[in-house]
């Protein structure tokens, strides 16, 4: 399942991302560009404002909540969405790209000694070259989701 959000979305665009689904943010106004993107990609697109997308009722899901967790857990259940926990963490969240796997000595000068010294699997966006690794941050959203009921 791969999405589109809207632009007052920002935040779930993010978290759709670190649970391994392929995510677009639209980052304009223009409904047009929005309903052809979502057309040619094959993108459920969600959004908070119903009136801008009404014909495209099917592909379409507005969201009510205000918060992060509700939002989760609205999508979640709308669209009776399954989690893979074997994808989460497998795409940048800044520009949806998949991560690639990179050897742990191809990114000694691109991150902190100490995270070099205590871990060895890292991970590299293929678009803007950000690394990533299963640091702290990582288990802890983890047990964010958990907490939550989505994972
Ligand atoms: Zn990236």
């Amino acid at each position: 399942m791969k999405f589109i959000l809207t632009k007052e979305l920002g935040r779930l665009v993010r978290w759709l991302r670190i649970l391994g689904f392929d995510t677009a943010y639209h980052d304009s106004d223009n409904i047009g560009t929005l309903i052809i993107q979502a057309l040619r990609e094959n993108r459920i697109i969600a959004t908070r404002r119903k009136a801008k997308v009404d014909d495209l009722e099917k592909k379409t899901i507005v969201i009510h909540s205000d918060k992060i967790q509700d939002q989760l857990q609205e999508i979640k259940a709308k669209l009776n969405l399954a989690i893979d926990e074997s994808k989460m963490f497998s795409r940048c969240t800044v520009c949806n790209e998949a991560l690639k796997e990179v050897k742990k000595e191809e990114v000694k000068t691109e991150v902190p000694p100490y995270v070099y010294e205590h871990h060895d699997e890292f991970m590299r966006c293929r678009r803007c070259r950000k690394v990533y690794w299963r640091g702290t941050h990582w288990g802890n959203v983890n047990k964010a989701l958990k907490r939550l009921g989505i994972t």
